[in-house]
């Protein structure tokens, strides 16, 4: 069977790069970097250098860079470290609504602190409003968090623009950048953020690394708690195979991003091109500019998303609804939601994220597959009946 992958959202294949590198950490660099013997050195430099590479691809300073266990750990690590680092200022946070849950759960846990949380809305678009975030602002406002890109929809936000108010009010901005980075270039020397996360696994690097930009001057208390390890900033003997394998992904996602960007444009345009046409009564979800070159995300009326998936399973094709951490409940996106799409069609919504290795021909064995599933599943819907 055929097997096609439009998950990258999800998670990334490892690059084959990356895995290459990490491998002398695993079998001859294994010492321990804090080790002052002959052993430490080598995974010493091997982190060292990831750093620079992470560094490199975030135009920032090695020391602003910190690596943790995850993009979760990372966002944890930003809300909560400032939240406590501020407490004696406020405890106000102001984020959105289509935040990923990392991000919205770790405000909601605060909450049992005292702190309180705005969630700010979005327009149909996906975008948050400027407007509503300038009236949310009040003196004990600590902490602003909004996502770059959106892991749903791929809108990508008015970072810039968000980053320049909150510097203004002289409130410490974080963003969750971890669909972002590695599919747009991102300037820290120019752009306004405090706090940035990143995660591996979405940039073709290996699971369960990541890293938080904290820019120099900027005060957290710690998350992880232990040994002296990264500045005192994150306790615990560093996975160094992991952070080798982050450098590489950076270092690649540098070098190949604009080449990758024109391949991932052209592709989803190719799909959603393709499927307006051969696919009646769908909708393509987010902003037609303000998105990330690879996720392209269709709602299909008349159609439950999830059997959909199923269908395409079948076939051999790998897509989602939602974030993976919401997929297998019931629950409709709490994106789309916010972006006003009536309920039904947030059901029938399906997200095609892209990567390095698909092809044209990946997309139009899609395009193919798809209309006769469409078809028969709206055949057995009345409401569809009605409609035709
Ligand atoms: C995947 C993802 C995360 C979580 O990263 P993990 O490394 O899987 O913990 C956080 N935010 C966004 C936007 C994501 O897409």
């Amino acid at each position: 069977m055929k097997k096609i992958y439009f998950d990258h959202n999800a998670t990334t294949p490892v690059h084959e790069d990356v895995a290459e590198a990490m491998m002398p950490f695993l079998k001859d660099d294994w010492g321990n970097p804090s080790s002052i013997h002959w052993a430490g050195r080598g995974p010493r430099k091997g982190v060292e250098d990831a750093r620079e590479k992470v560094a490199a691809l975030l135009n920032c300073n090695t020391a602003e860079i910190i690596f943790t266990g995850s993009g979760t750990e990372s966002d944890n690590h930003a809300i909560k470290g400032i939240a406590w680092a501020n407490k004696s200022k406020g405890n106000h946070i102001i984020t959105s609504k289509v935040e990923h849950p990392a991000v919205i759960n770790t405000c909601k846990q605060l909450a049992k602190e005292g702190f309180e949380t705005t969630y700010l809305g979005v327009d149909s678009n996906g975008l948050v409003d400027i407007d509503e975030l300038k009236k949310a602002v009040t003196p004990k406002t600590i902490l602003i968090t909004v996502m770059y890109a959106n892991n749903e929809t791929g809108v990508v936000s008015p970072i810039n623009e968000i980053g320049a108010f909150a510097k203004e009010r002289g409130v410490t901005f974080h963003t969750d950048a971890v669909q972002a980075v590695g599919k747009v270039p991102i300037d820290l020397q120019k752009l306004n953020v405090d706090l940035l996360s990143l995660s591996g696994h979405k940039l073709y690097g290996p699971k369960g690394i990541a890293a938080l930009f904290v820019k120099r001057g900027v005060r957290l208390v710690p998350l992880v708690t232990g040994g002296h390890q990264e500045r005192n900033r994150r306790g615990g003997t560093e996975n160094v195979p992991g952070i080798v394998g982050l450098g590489k992904a950076a270092e690649i996602a540098l070098k190949d991003m604009e080449k990758e960007t024109a391949h991932l444009t052209a592709l989803r345009q190719r799909l959603e091109r393709g499927m307006a046409e051969k696919v009646p009564h769908i909708t393509i979800n987010g902003h037609p500019e303000k998105r990330l070159p690879n996720t392209a995300n269709i709602s299909f009326e008349f159609v439950e998303g999830e059997s959909l998936l199923l269908n395409l399973d079948m076939k051999g094709i790998a897509a989602s609804s939602g974030s993976a951490c919401t997929s297998g409940s019931l629950e409709p996106s709490h994106v789309l939601v916010a972006m006003g799409i009536p309920v039904e069609l947030t059901h029938g919504s399906v997200r095609f994220s892209l990567g390095r290795a698909n092809t044209a021909d990946d997309v139009d064995y899609l395009l193919e597959v798809m209309p006769p599933i469409v078809e028969k599943m709206r055949s057995m819907s009345p409401l569809y009946a009605g409609a035709k």
